[in-house]
């Protein structure tokens, strides 16, 4: 197999590191890919390479768990994308590893299906949405993305292919799911897709003036199915946790009505393109100094006050309403060269809302802005054994990486998280301490005993696994 050497890092850009990559497009390239990896074999090189090897989607992921360890192999799974079976009448879908979200919006919204759980971008695959373990704005009512995952197909480090699900090979199954790419190369994902009425969303936007009114807001709004907020996170005093509340439902009044002409398909939008392009694209990194404490405050100001009090009702497309970042490309060079970091974190429901004041109390104390700053309510349990997600409030929270000083700040939001019985999310994480990540995923013995059955010399292995002594 070919391999060829580069520099790889999360979507964060922090950290880089030099490793060989290969494309795998069928399940002999990746029973090969293993082989390599075992034999310690690379063409490039007449010294053995580092026997570890990690597969990877779109590299969506925030930190380093798409990152493979320094000098080891990464699969690069995109390619595997065929659809491989799908029923009409049930929605059930087998697909490769490598399809995307935006792959799966092509094939099946003109017929008025679409993924029951999204994350914040199309441009993920489906192995990286089971092995993050994905959450929607939907979480509260739906629960995560592998709910809706009845099987998987794996090739083992011994290169054996296995079928597992909840009811056969079930404790691979459940290590798989958000199991970090650790447990072997996932090949075929088996899920249900939902019909959707059209493809517009009801929404409607309103701002909410703090904290105290963003969980008024939350508990009025269960009349939509999925909602998501901006917060803003230098804001101080009365007006701390202020923000712009987003809650939206699928359509089912097609924009226009019937009786003007036209086909039902036409007036459903599906027969309008699926996907919005990218309008807008960042061409090379911005300066690192860009977004620093008064532009992100000018910005927030602007956003906060472009949104009515009283609630705003539209009509958003599927695309619009659910990835709006998409619509810029390369958005991640906006931090500038050094990166940024996610902090994405969750804490169990609170009436006094202490952790969350005190987290965001931290923040400005620090000056260091975020300027992409995200809370919502999360309402289920995620079913994988480090799945990040449970019941409580959740803040994603984008730095630009000043380097010490915001390591420092996160360290002390961890002990914050960490007083509060809460987690943070690792699919955005580049530093979190391996003392901590055990206090915060507590079935961590239970995975790490099903992990070392399926893969003994383990095999698989990422930067965040090494850090976080996962292997
Ligand atoms: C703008 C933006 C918005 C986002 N919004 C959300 C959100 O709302 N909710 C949320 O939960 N996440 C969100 N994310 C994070 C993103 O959904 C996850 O990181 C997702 O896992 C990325 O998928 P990927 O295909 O890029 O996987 P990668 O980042 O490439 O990999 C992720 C993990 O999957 C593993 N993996 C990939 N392919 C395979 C395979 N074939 N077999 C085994 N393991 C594999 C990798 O080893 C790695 O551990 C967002 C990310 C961005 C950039």
């Amino acid at each position: 197999m070919q391999w060829s050497r580069g520099e790889w890092s999360g979507w964060g850009q922090w950290p880089r590191v030099g490793a060989f990559s290969s494309a795998a497009l069928d399940r002999d390239s990746v029973a090969r890919a293993i082989a390599d990896a075992k034999a310690g074999h690379c063409e490039l090189d007449t010294k053995p390479m580092c026997t570890h090897l990690l597969a990877r989607g779109e590299g969506r992921s925030y930190g380093d768990v798409a990152t493979p360890l320094d000098g080891a192999r990464l699969l690069l799974t995109r390619g595997m994308s065929a659809i491989h079976d799908f029923d009409p009448e049930t929605g059930r879908l087998v697909c490769g590893a490598g399809a995307t979200v935006a792959d799966l919006m092509f094939a099946f919204l003109p017929k008025g299906w679409f993924l029951p759980v999204v994350p914040g971008t199309k441009f993920v695959t489906m192995a990286g949405a089971v092995a993050n373990d994905i959450h929607g704005k939907n979480q509260p009512a739906d629960g995560n993305f592998s709910v809706f995952v009845d099987a998987l197909e794996i090739m083992t480090s011994a290169g054996d292919v296995v079928h597992c699900s909840r009811e056969v090979e079930s404790d691979l199954f459940f290590a798989t799911i958000g199991g970090l790419g650790l447990t072997g190369v996932i090949l075929t994902v088996k899920m249900r897709l939902i019909r959707v009425p059209s493809i517009w969303m009801d929404t409607e936007t309103l701002q909410f003036q703090d904290l105290d009114s963003f969980f008024e807001t939350d508990a009025m709004s269960h009349d939509f199915t999925h909602n998501v907020s901006w917060i803003d996170c230098v804001k101080t005093g009365s007006a701390m946790g202020r923000g712009v509340f987003l809650r939206g439902r699928y359509s089912a009044a097609p924009r226009g009505g019937a009786a003007d002409g036209g086909s039902a398909t036409a007036h459903r939008g599906f027969d309008a393109p699926p996907v919005r392009g990218q309008k807008l694209m960042i061409p090379f990194h911005a300066p690192s100094c860009a977004l620093n404490r008064f532009t992100v405050r000018a910005f927030n100001a602007w956003w906060f006050h472009r949104h009515p009090v009283a609630p705003r009702a539209r009509q958003m497309h599927i695309d619009k309403f659910f990835f709006p970042l998409d619509g810029v490309a390369n958005w991640n060079r906006m931090y500038g060269r050094r990166g940024f970091l996610q902090y994405q974190l969750v804490v169990p429901p609170d009436p006094e809302r202490r952790a969350i004041r005190k987290l965001l109390e931290t923040i400005t104390n620090s000056g260091m802005a975020s300027f992409l700053a995200v809370i919502k309510e999360f309402g289920q349990d995620g079913q994988g054994m480090l799945s990040f997600a449970r019941p409580g409030t959740t803040l994603a929270l984008d730095f630009t990486n000043h380097g010490e000083r915001l390591l420092e700040l996160l360290k002390q939001l961890d002990r914050i998280v960490l007083d509060a019985g809460g987690a943070v999310n690792l699919s955005k994480d580049a530093r979190l301490s391996a003392a901590d990540f055990r206090e915060m995923y507590p079935r961590f013995s239970e995975w790490r005993a099903v992990r070392d059955k399926w893969d003994p010399c383990g095999l698989f292995a990422s930067s965040m696994s090494r850090r976080l002594g996962l292997i």
